[in-house]
């Protein structure tokens, strides 16, 4: 209980499709002192938050306004833009006041770059003030269950991993110290681009073994008694069917969005090129999710749709009799 007394005045901003569940499952969670405050550019999500939690949410009328009032905040908008427009604008920004001692996490999915240079403003002007970039993992699916995984751009000795740990159990399950600033983003995105690039190697490989003639709940047992073993054949397998609960067994409608998958692998593939890493996948991957995500028949929905981008057959049952 000492480190939940230590958040009874709360910021939030960004209210989306993962912020307004985060801030849910804090307005249910942080002991009934607390008090959270939350801005977004949509006036009708900061309303209809407040309005769901009278007297515990409560409006902020900008990024500044919500600095002013509390000693915490966290931030989840979509790009590297928005960030700095938060942390950094000379009118609005949550520095534009004074922000020493407060403790600052930002979860947005961005480049390491804008972090680490809202991280290098923040401990240039305001020495005491603590910046983290702590991107998340899970889906509006684990946002809305409380399941969602941090990874935290500190070290495990970090002073303050005591209280982003408690804070991040109200909203998710694990927390992982990633080693340093901005290597929480270093590690969603190297994730990131390798579950991309499993998506679109399985998607070829069962769209290979099919056309061969083999039945693709067949395939996934020897991938998964084999050397190609991997989650997303497991449990996210993109050819419909073959894992009842998978994104494309409900028609690719539940998941994580092409155009995310897109512009995390595009964040990616920056990344490997600034420091020097040489991916021989890298362009051919942000090709296919970037023409995935503008085509009609993909976008909006589950990445794992790729595989009817590739060409796939998804009414496989009808040619196996339905068996
Ligand atoms: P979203 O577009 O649904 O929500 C973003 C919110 O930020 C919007 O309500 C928008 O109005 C608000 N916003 C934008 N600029 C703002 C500003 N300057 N000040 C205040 N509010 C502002 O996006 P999302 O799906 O919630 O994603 C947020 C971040 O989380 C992204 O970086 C995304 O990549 C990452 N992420 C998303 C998922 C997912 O499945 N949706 C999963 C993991 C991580």
């Amino acid at each position: 209980m000492d480190e939940a007394l230590k958040f009874r005045a709360l910021g939030f901003i960004g209210l989306g499709a993962m912020g307004k569940p985060m801030v849910i499952h804090l307005a249910n969670k942080l002991p009934p002192e607390s008090r959270i405050y939350v801005f977004d550019v949509v006036a009708q999500v900061v309303d209809d938050l407040c309005a769901q939690f009278p007297g515990r949410v409560l409006k902020g009328s900008s990024a500044r306004d919500i600095a002013q009032k509390v000693e915490t905040i966290i931030t989840m908008v979509p790009e590297g833009s928005h960030v700095r427009s938060v942390y950094l604008d000379p009118q609005n920004g949550v520095c534009s006041i004074d922000i020493s001692n407060k403790l600052l996490v930002d979860c947005s999915t961005i480049d390491t770059a804008t972090s680490l240079a809202v991280k290098d403003h923040i401990s240039r002007n305001f020495p005491t003030a603590s910046f983290y970039d702590s991107p998340v993992s899970g889906g509006v699916v684990g946002a809305v269950k409380g399941t969602i995984a941090f990874f935290l751009g500190c070290a495990e000795s970090d002073p303050n991993v005591k209280r982003l740990t408690y804070l991040a159990s109200l909203m998710g399950k694990q927390v992982i110290p990633c080693g340093g600033p901005s290597l929480g983003l270093a590690a969603k995105l190297s994730n990131n681009y390798l579950s991309g690039i499993i998506a679109i190697a399985c998607s070829e490989a069962m769209d290979m073994g099919m056309r061969s003639g083999l039945d693709p709940r067949t395939l996934a047992k020897v991938y998964a008694a084999g050397t190609a073993q991997n989650t997303i054949c497991d449990r996210f397998n993109p050819v419909p069917h073959v894992y009842p609960e998978a994104p494309s067994s409900g028609g690719y409608k539940e998941g994580f969005k092409v155009q995310l998958m897109r512009k995390d692998f595009s964040l990616a593939v920056d990344m490997a090129k600034r420091v020097g890493s040489k991916n021989v996948l890298g362009e051919i991957g942000l090709a296919t999710y970037d023409g995935a995500s503008k085509d009609p028949r993909c976008r909006d929905l589950d990445s794992r749709v790729v595989y009817r981008y590739l060409g796939g057959q998804e009414d496989w049952q009808k040619k196996t009799n339905g068996s």
